[in-house]
């Protein structure tokens, strides 16, 4: 991770999460850790952010390769800076991952 943070790595995913504050309306931290377990074996380089609101959450959604801007039960995918479809909850771990492992297989 360091490595990766002084740009003298670039292999596997990078997640990226918000610190989380009032604004957050998803459950960050299990979700985080789901898409972190579900994405872990992949060897390519991605950046995936996982924010949680759709106030400051899409700025840093739209700047990486995958991301999510959480908001009330559900949060908007964004794939390569554009907005994909909006997801329930429930779905955006798995939604996530499957998305990362479509873009780098
Ligand atoms: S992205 Fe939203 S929820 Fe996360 S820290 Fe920023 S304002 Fe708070």
């Amino acid at each position: 991770m360091i490595l990766r943070a002084l740009g003298l790595r670039e292999r596997g995913p990078e997640v990226i999460s918000c610190p989380t504050c009032g604004r957050c309306q998803i459950d960050l931290v299990n979700l985080v850790e789901e898409v972190e377990r579900g994405i872990a074996g992949v060897d390519d380089a991605v950046k995936v952010a996982v924010m949680g609101c759709v106030v400051n959450g899409p700025g840093e959604a739209r700047d990486a390769d995958l991301g999510i801007a959480g908001g009330k039960g559900s949060g908007v995918l964004f794939r390569s800076g554009e907005i994909v479809r909006k997801v329930k909850e429930g779905e955006l771990a798995q939604t996530l991952i499957r998305e990362v492992r479509r873009m780098t297989e």
